[in-house]
């Protein structure tokens, strides 16, 4: 019968334990002085070696030959625990269904004397699983522990443990394994094995494990089910990190500024049925790496990728200030929260993409005029006005406001295709904001929900009986040319009368006063009738 490797190469004695030996060299020096407690708690992530190190403890302390606090693996004792017989050794895993019962049992059977052991050793795996009711009977025999019984607790998740259970424990925290002693370890049990295993192969199954040595060797075997011969190319292939050149092709772009490419990539995996939260969360994950790999000299110890997937990633964080890349990290962690209450959500990834794309360049010329310390207070202040304004927007229009903006020239004399002037030179602040322009766009999210969700970031103005609406990226002048008709009535039922519409971007000039910080806060602050001071 196969058995897998996890299972075959789990460490029997506290020296084959793999980066923990903090708590090894402890647990030894307890058992040879005779000092252990009486219950303990073993808390870290999965495949760290909790269990391992419980059961080798259970076998330590009765073992009949015992040698420098290691059990022998000899003796009737070791040999029966080796293959689980050993009745005075209880596991109970708190996660299955049975394991509340088990506890409750515990009591009834924490009378009884040990069979044949010096002590009776329960182990109790995923401890936090247990409901109250068997919290209260484990924290009865907690209190008042026999002599002859010894507890040993394991999780993953200790703060969900009884501080009660907690205060009357011996805690040791098991630490992730390092990639190096994964990796080793794995090396050495494919020479053992016989099969070949690539140093490189090694190194990329370790980083992958996150530093769970049970996964390192669930990847390995699910690898030499591919090949005696494990390979990069083996180990990609096997746990499905190969063909990811999508999320590359699109960070590519996203790197370069080009939206129209990013989005393109994006439509294109939307129409294979491409989920796009996993896509965000890819997107995520390799952003990061680009992070790593800035700020780090080590990275490439850090981040599982195939040697390929490094040197793009290295390319993209070569084309990125560090602060450039932050943003677009915070821009993809937004993106993801909003993702997941989005109704829409091809149209949610399309505008972060479209934000991604632009971060940069914003970033670039907000900092060209405006010493970063100074921002923060400012900023403070953008976001609370941001916050007015929002709820501002969610206050239904009033007919009187209306009235303000009755054409000078009535509709049957103008179509929306004769502006009274020629605009695209006119500078924005020469020109009335339009005041009902969020709540045109509200309207026009029920006839274009797409053409809504890119135009947030627009903003519009009123000049006889034209609307001259400006948008920061180029791109999104198209895009309102082919949803015109949506545009004109959102704007004619809003305001009770139609206009000529025209669009243009903003200029650098204008996107760099805009983005002065100081800027942007008085132009919130107009358009809320919000009277700012500026001292300076
Ligand atoms: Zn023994």
């Amino acid at each position: 019968m196969y058995c897998a490797l996890y299972r075959k190469w789990r460490p029997l004695s506290f020296d084959d334990v793999v980066s923990q030996s903090h708590i090894t060299t402890t647990l030894k020096n307890q058992i040879i002085a005779n000092k252990t407690a009486h219950a303990y708690l073993f808390t870290g992530s999965r495949g760290t070696g909790k269990t391992t190190c419980a059961r080798i403890f259970a076998k330590a302390i009765n073992c009949l030959d015992m040698h420098d606090g290691e059990p022998c693996l000899k003796c009737d004792i070791c040999k029966q625990a080796d293959n689980q017989s050993l009745t005075d050794i209880i596991e109970i895993d708190a996660a299955s269904n049975t394991g509340v019962d088990d506890v409750r049992s515990l009591k009834e059977s924490a009378l009884y004397m040990p069979e044949q052991a010096r002590y009776k050793v329960f182990i109790i795996d995923e401890v936090h699983m247990l409901s109250n009711n068997a919290f209260n009977a484990l924290l009865k025999l907690l209190e008042e522990p026999p002599e002859h019984i010894k507890f040993i607790l394991a999780t993953t998740e200790v703060h969900k443990i009884p501080p009660t259970i907690l205060s009357r424990c011996q805690r040791f925290d098991f630490a992730r394994i390092k990639a190096k002693d994964i990796k080793d370890r794995l090396m050495f049990i494919a020479s053992k094995e016989g099969f070949k295993l690539d140093d490189d192969a090694a190194s990329l199954i370790a980083k992958l494990s996150d530093g769970g040595m049970r996964d390192a060797l669930s990847m390995l075997d699910q690898c030499t089910a591919y090949s005696d011969e494990v390979t990069v190319q083996t180990v990609s292939t096997a746990v499905g990190i190969s063909g990811k050149e999508y999320v590359f092709d699109i960070l590519e772009a996203v790197f370069d500024s080009d939206a129209a490419k990013a989005i393109d990539k994006v439509n294109e995996l939307y129409s294979m049925s491409k989920d796009l939260q996993r896509l965000c969360e890819e997107l995520l994950s390799q952003v990061r790496n680009a992070m790593l790999i800035k700020t780090s000299s080590h990275a490439e110890e850090l981040i599982a990728s195939t040697p390929e997937e490094y040197g793009v990633l290295s390319e993209l964080a070569e084309k990125s200030t560090l602060q450039g890349i932050i943003s677009k990290l915070e821009l993809l962690e937004e993106l993801n929260e909003r993702l997941i209450k989005a109704t829409n959500k091809k149209i949610q990834f399309e505008m972060g993409i479209i934000k991604l794309c632009s971060c940069e360049e914003t970033r670039r010329i907000g900092s060209d005029h405006t010493q970063a310390a100074d921002l923060k207070p400012l900023l403070n202040r953008i976001y609370n006005l941001e916050e007015r304004l929002n709820s501002a927007q969610t206050v239904p229009i009033q007919k009187n406001e209306v009235r303000r903006y009755d054409p000078i020239i009535p509709e049957n004399q103008t179509s929306p295709e004769k502006p009274s002037a020629d605009l695209s030179k006119v500078k924005t602040e020469d020109l009335e904001p339009l005041k009902n322009w969020r709540d045109i766009l509200s309207r026009l999210v029920e006839k274009s929900p797409s053409t809504s969700a890119f135009m947030t970031d627009s903003s519009a103005y009123i000049y006889q009986n034209t609307i001259l609406i400006v948008v920061k990226n180029r791109l999104l002048i198209k895009l309102l040319k082919d949803h015109v008709k949506a545009l004109d009535e959102a704007i004619t039922e809003t305001l009770g009368a139609r206009f000529a519409i025209r669009v243009r971007a903003v200029s650098n000039e204008e996107l760099k006063d805009e983005e002065s910080p100081v800027n942007k806060l008085l132009k919130k602050a107009k358009d809320l009738d919000i009277k700012v001071e500026v001292n300076k």
